[in-house]
């Protein structure tokens, strides 16, 4: 097996044989290590090319090396109905569309199967009551659409404040749909750490002038990796 340099924690390799992943593709080839190495991303990919895993497997092994914090004391602050749920994620994927928050979602199950990481999603155009449920234990790594989680940052229902992680998938695809002033605020306009105090890993598949500007704006001194 060939995905251990760096070395993947042991628990996610198991998990990586069971789903029967035996060599990394090119993309993750090159991301692990400088993922690994904490330093900002900027990927050119295409879908298909094993992007998600580039980034899953290296932000869960730190996870898992890592381990869990503790969990956060009951907020009392704030006069929203959730106030005594409120989640606060490590790590955070934005993605376009609800079929690839859904993909996202469903490859991290398979990488943080019996381990202490818990993976959610949500996304725009279902029942925003049955999306807060899946999280009443927790959330560690959320999975989102761009206009469904500023929604739920306004209910008070999720804090960015411990946010480590920071993905943003198919980013050109994103501001294609139009995604830019809840990327902002998500990113800028929250309580999210700035770039300094959190990674941030961003793939798009083209590299036009608008993604060059979010690219200078969200990442810190970043490595570009076109495969
Ligand atoms: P992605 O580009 O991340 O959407 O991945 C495309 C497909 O390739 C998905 O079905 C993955 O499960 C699969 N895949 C990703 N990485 C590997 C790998 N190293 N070995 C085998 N299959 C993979």
């Amino acid at each position: 097996l060939t995905f251990t340099s760096p070395p993947i924690e042991p628990h996610l390799l198991t998990n990586i044989k069971l789903a029967r992943y035996t060599k990394p593709t090119p993309v993750q080839k090159y991301s692990i290590p400088i993922i690994a190495s904490k330093r900002d991303l900027m990927a050119c990919a295409q879908t298909g090319s094993g992007k998600t895993g580039g980034f899953l497997f290296p932000i869960l092994s730190e996870m898992f090396f890592q381990g869990p914090v503790a969990e956060q004391p009951t907020e009392t602050t704030g006069r929203n109905r959730f106030q005594n749920h409120k989640i606060h994620p490590q790590a955070l994927v934005l993605a376009p569309t609800r079929e690839l928050v859904n993909q996202i979602y469903e490859e991290s199950q398979k990488f943080t199967y019996r381990s202490w990481v818990r993976p959610c999603v949500v996304y725009g155009g279902a029942d925003v009551r049955q999306q807060t449920q899946q999280m009443h234990t927790g959330c560690d790594l959320l999975m989102a659409t761009p206009g469904r989680l500023v929604d739920l940052i306004d209910r008070g229902y999720i804090s960015l404040s411990k946010i480590k992680y920071l993905v943003l998938d198919e980013a050109d695809r994103m501001l294609d749909m139009g995604f830019e002033p809840q990327i902002r605020r998500i990113v800028e306009g929250s309580d999210m750490p700035g770039v300094d105090h959190r990674q941030t890993l961003m793939f798009s598949a083209t590299f036009p002038r608008e993604i060059q500007m979010l690219a200078s704006d969200f990442l810190s001194d970043y490595v570009f990796l076109s495969v």
